[in-house]
């Protein structure tokens, strides 16, 4: 780990400190979504964080929506949003809060404050405010509506509230400090007019408070003692503070700021993700190739998955990506004792064992999962016709090639030695049927001991195969060429779907539900898919990979 990264527990000194100087007595934290989008494997991160801070102390998390901004909020994303929260396991009570509930208080607060002098109505316009707020070198001048009177500023702010102006002709401001080498501190604007219906108080208001004002009063209004937010807010912080300083809150919220977490080559910014969505490149926010909670779980990550990634990469105050090899490699530590391991040939070709009776039957048990004594064994069925990858065969092998090709034996998983003794082709010279032999005497489980054999393919019986399609995913932008291109597009990675339609799985399989879960011994962890599975048509999204280019230190 590089210097940077602080101990994920810098969070909790400063718990700790404030908890010992007697500042709070019960830890309450909360998880602020903006309604615009639906939650990616980033805001997982200040969910379990959030959520475990307030289990580790014996305090509180709230689920609390940022819905001040009445312009992008829709109904879907709040409910898409408690959805995965519930689904992480982070536990609110199922009490789902909305700052916009609070807009009456805050009015209060604007009031309040205009009272104290500490508020004005401001009649600029946009463009005089930004002229008049100066640079980062040069200080900003003071507005011309700066001294109004107390009673002026509360008339003019109840007027604005009356829908008496035209949208954008005035703002309410913080009188703070035009000089302040801090330009969040310049006077900020903390409410302004806008006409714009809400998505839950409807057209009760006209005027909105703006989310640097917004937010401190939320977080107050519930308790909450640590207001853990993201780097970007940094700068922010010194106006957070006036705000809970200046209404006179008696135990104010305290903002904490962590890095945000990025993963390498996949696009987890909402802005990103909702134009592939929008571009009809992803089909909807839970396209299983997307890092939305939603996507990760169509896809068949694990709560358990995304809990052990965020405890491995930590809580850091420096930006930096997070290896998405690591995500891959804690969804296959959490499937690998939980998953059964099943036979399931992808792109299957046919095997005839020629010497094998055609109206002969076999069942052998098989182990569920090695990993997992307790998962016991289950029957598959062996007859005359079977099925095995198309890539484990060859007519003319390179060296080192261990599987079936002509004259050569290899052990079918759980069944026999089984020798290639010939092939079919069609016109175009693909391989249609390939022909075998087996020794009976071989029988798993009978002790054979006569000679042995190098390699072991999976297999599954044509006769009680299920069909399905099976999906398999890589990320969805080209890892070669890094995530954007020079105009800022992004680069898409044209495998980043593949469909193979025609699998054949073993029997067993044929009642598995959505979100069911399965190692296909060879080729990964595969989940039934939960939009586009049905009885008649299955369809398996492969979760990951057996290969791992993670190693854990
Ligand atoms: P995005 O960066 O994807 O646009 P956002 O910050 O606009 O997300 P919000 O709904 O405002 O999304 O975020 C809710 C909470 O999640 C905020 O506290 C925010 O700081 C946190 N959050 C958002 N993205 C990340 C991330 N990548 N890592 C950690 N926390 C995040
Ligand atoms: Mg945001």
């Amino acid at each position: 780990m590089s210097e940077e990264v602080i101990s994920r527990n810098f969070i909790e000194q400063i718990i700790d400190k404030d908890l010992e100087e007697g500042k709070y007595e019960k830890i309450i934290t909360r998880f602020p979504p903006e309604p615009n989008g639906y939650l990616h494997i980033g805001h997982a991160k200040s969910i379990l964080l959030n959520y475990g801070l307030a289990v580790k102390y014996g305090g509180q998390f709230n689920l609390r929506f940022d819905d001040t901004n009445p312009t992008k909020e829709k109904e879907e994303f709040v409910n898409s949003i408690v959805e995965d929260v519930k689904w992480l396991g982070a536990d609110f009570r199922n009490d789902v809060l909305f700052a916009s509930n609070y807009f009456d208080k805050m009015y209060e607060a604007a009031v309040f404050l205009i009272k104290k002098g500490k508020a004005y109505v401001c009649d600029l316009s946009a463009d005089e405010i930004r002229e008049y707020r100066g640079t980062l070198t040069e200080p900003g001048k003071n507005s011309p509506y700066r001294d109004r009177s107390v009673e002026e500023n509360l008339a003019l702010f109840e007027a604005m509230k009356n829908g008496e102006f035209e949208d954008g002709a005035k703002v309410l401001r913080a009188k703070i400090d035009m000089a302040s080498p801090n330009i969040n501190m310049r006077d900020p604007i903390i409410y302004r007019i806008a006409r714009m219906t809400h998505h839950n108080t409807g057209d009760k208001w006209c005027i909105y408070p703006m989310y640097d004002f917004a937010h401190p009063i939320e977080d107050a209004i519930e308790g909450v003692t640590h207001s853990i937010c993201t780097l970007e807010f940094e700068d922010h912080r010194p106006l957070y503070d006036w705000v809970v300083r200046e209404l006179e809150y008696v135990h104010p919220p305290k903002q904490i700021e962590f890095a945000k977490l990025y993963l390498t080559n996949v696009v987890t910014g909402k802005r990103y993700i909702k134009k592939l969505v929008d571009d009809g490149i992803v089909d909807g926010w839970d396209d299983p190739r997307l890092v939305t909670l939603s996507a990760l779980r169509r896809r068949g990550y694990t709560p358990e998955a995304i809990k052990l990634f965020m405890e491995l990469s930590g809580v850091s105050k420096a930006n930096s990506s997070s290896d998405s090899a690591m995500l891959e490699y804690c969804v296959r530590e959490d499937l690998k004792p939980k998953a059964d391991r099943v036979m399931g040939v992808i792109d299957p070709v046919k095997v005839i064992i020629d010497n094998y009776p055609e109206d002969m039957t076999e069942e052998f048990e098989i182990e569920n999962n090695p990993d997992n004594p307790d998962a016991g064994t289950r029957k598959v069925t062996f007859s005359r016709e079977l099925y095995v990858e198309r890539d484990d065969f060859m007519e003319e092998p390179p060296k080192k090639y261990f599987r079936l090709f002509p004259g050569n034996e290899v052990r079918f998983k759980g069944a026999y030695f089984i020798k290639c003794v010939g092939f079919e082709k069609d016109d175009e010279g693909n391989v249609t049927v390939i022909h075998c032999t087996y020794d009976p005497e071989t029988r798993s489980g009978s002790g054979f001991e006569g000679r042995k054999v190098k390699g072991t393919i999976h297999w599954v019986d044509a006769k009680t195969a299920v069909d399905a399609e099976v999906r398999l995913y890589e990320n969805i932008v080209d890892e070669e060429k890094g995530k954007l291109n020079e105009d800022g597009s992004l680069n898409l990675n044209p495998n980043s779907l593949v469909v193979l339609p025609h699998a054949k799985l073993e029997s067993n399989l044929k009642d598995a539900k959505a979100g069911d879960t399965f190692q296909f011994i060879r080729n990964g962890y595969f989940c039934v898919d939960s939009k586009d599975s049905t009885p008649e048509h299955p369809v398996f999204n492969r979760v990951v990979g057996l290969k791992s280019s993670y190693k854990p230190q």
